[in-house]
């Protein structure tokens, strides 16, 4: 009886052989002919565009679900399986869970911008909290196993120690922080009661791009640091606001904890094999490099990645913006075989740099 043969590569849909099937290879990635399609929502969007790249190339079939609202059609990669809906479309997701026999569900899908989320809180529990209840609710009635959902530090709030814990208090300031945390609750509730195990993997400051190019973050309207500020290094803008000098850092501006997209999109693949060997498990940790640097440290990058001075203007401190946050990452390391790769700020500044070449020459 092959490996591959239907029966038993779907039989991982259908109850009992799926656990007894994975616990079998425990400890171990699993190989080519046991791997099950993965659910990629978002998978348009910059992280999400990521994480598919990183598990085609470690061989994984995938299907990306994704309403095209902020991703783009362009960044789903050939031989990739897409679904144009969006994730509170109950029938939607349950129709391409049972067509396409998804096994786990990678969950990027949803709104981030911090200050939106204050001014429009409802569209921020709606596509963050109630859409995740949705999907989750389909994964369990479709029997999918595995759960990897994008959270965020700003569970954190204002960090009460820096580098900041799991198991710290989570206070978050904003509503984004809270519709992210909100899900995580669920997820803690549905792993307890049905046979589906999740990893909640806590975002610090995600930048870069695929250093081969093949995507990055392409979303018009920018407010994140690096991408400002490559935008700026490339002329798009003629100038970066540095919000806050009396910050309790070195230099007075805020420090973060910047982590390249590629190696949060390898964290993903590791998590999806952890969850898939150890099925009675959840996990939820952070995923950041535990150091940081200053919004002055960064603006230095980018000036050496262009041997140009971008110029520099000074605003008062923007609403809810803590003095520092940086990872504590010992729990991934700990628990995944993940190891960062690009843990170098110029060489997350030079790819990110590069997509915004490759943007202005598509004339983006
Ligand atoms: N920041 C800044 N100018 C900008 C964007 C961000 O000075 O145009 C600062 C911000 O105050 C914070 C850091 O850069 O200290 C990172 O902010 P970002 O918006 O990139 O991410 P956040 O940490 O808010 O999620």
């Amino acid at each position: 009886h092959p490996v591959s043969s239907p029966d038993r590569a779907f039989s991982y849909l259908r109850g009992w052989p799926g656990i007894a099937l994975c616990s079998t290879f425990a400890n171990k990635a699993p190989l080519m002919s046991e791997k099950f399609p993965i659910l990629v929502t978002g998978g348009a969007g910059y992280i999400g565009s990521h994480a598919v790249l990183a598990l085609r190339d470690a061989g994984w079939p995938v299907v990306v679900i994704d309403n095209l609202v902020t991703g783009f059609r362009w960044a789903v990669p050939e031989g990739v399986g897409f679904v144009e809906a969006d994730i509170g479309d109950a029938d939607a997701v349950s129709a391409a869970l049972t067509a396409h026999r998804i096994g786990a569900i990678m969950h990027f899908a949803g709104s981030v911008v911090v200050p939106e989320s204050v001014e429009n809180p409802l569209k921020y529990y709606r596509n963050n909290t109630a859409n995740s209840r949705t999907l989750l609710e389909a994964a369990v009635t479709c029997g999918v196993r595995h759960f990897i959902f994008s959270s965020t530090a700003a569970t954190y709030g204002i960090a009460e120690t820096v580098p900041v814990r799991e198991d710290s208090p989570k206070r978050p300031i904003n509503p984004y922080g809270m519709s992210k945390l909100m899900t995580e609750f669920m997820l803690a509730d549905v792993a307890a009661a049905h046979p589906i195990n999740y990893c909640a993997l806590r975002y610090f400051n995600v930048a870069g791009a695929d250093p081969q190019q093949r995507t990055g973050q392409s979303t018009a309207g920018a407010t994140h640091l690096i991408k400002v500020a490559v935008e700026a290094a490339t002329g798009k803008r003629d100038h970066v606001t540095i919000f806050g000098t009396d910050f309790a850092t070195p230099d007075g501006t805020g420090v973060r904890d910047y982590i390249h997209v590629s190696d949060l999109a390898a964290a993903h693949v590791h998590a999806l094999e952890k969850l898939i060997a150890d099925p009675a498990s959840s996990h939820t940790m952070n995923c950041g490099y535990g150091k940081g640097f200053s919004v002055s440290e960064v603006l230095d990058a980018v000036d050496r990645a262009t041997n140009l001075k971008i110029e520099r203007r000074f605003e008062g401190r923007r609403a809810g913006d803590p003095d520092a946050l940086i990872a504590d990452n010992s729990k991934i390391l700990a628990t995944l075989p993940w190891r960062p790769q690009r843990d170098n700020l110029d060489q997350m500044v030079q790819d990110a740099l590069a997509w915004e070449r490759v943007l202005a020459e598509r004339g983006k």
